[in-house]
């Protein structure tokens, strides 16, 4: 390790983590066979990045996204049903604020993708009508709950916010 400057007094922590858990309760349950894996948890900027894990086909959600998503597909395939594409492993999807669509997996094979979902997931009916939202600090009660009904302890996420 070479000797280095400090870094500046308000500077938060850097953050290294193994982004697939030996452990499989770092794993916060979303739903029936869907789970997310937090990796970063940014209260200031108001965005989170994490794996979302798929083990069932089917329609998973219809969303809007107020900001941009960034995503990167790790493992199986996932399609939008707007959209004529199928995103596979290895494939990096770029979603537009604005835009609204149907996250629907074809495989029951296990599907991982890493996403980086700036503001907000807002959820909607068929019409386009909000039915429910996501943000990093209703992810951030998620995974606390979880953390602390599975024995790591609801303190465990903290390591993932700045
Ligand atoms: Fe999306």
């Amino acid at each position: 390790m070479s000797e280095s400057l400090p870094p500046p007094p308000y500077a938060v922590s850097d953050l290294v983590t193994a982004a697939i858990p030996d452990d499989e309760r770092l794993w916060v349950p979303q739903a029936p066979n869907i789970w997310f894996r937090p990796l970063f948890l940014n209260t200031v900027q108001g965005e989170w990045v994490n794996l979302l894990r798929v083990r069932r086909s089917g329609v998973l959600s219809r969303h809007r996204h107020p900001a941009p998503v960034h995503g990167y597909v790790i493992k199986g395939t996932w399609r939008y049903l707007e959209h004529n594409w199928t995103a596979k492993a290895g494939d990096y999807v770029f979603e537009p604020p604005g835009e609204i669509h149907t996250l629907t997996v074809d495989s029951d094979d296990e599907m991982i993708t890493l996403f980086t979902v700036n503001a907000a997931m807002v959820y909607v009916d068929p019409w386009g009508k909000t039915t429910g939202f996501e943000d990093v600090f209703t992810k951030i009660e998620m995974c606390r709950k979880h953390y602390a009904e599975c024995g790591l302890g609801a303190d465990y996420v903290d390591q993932f916010i700045r």
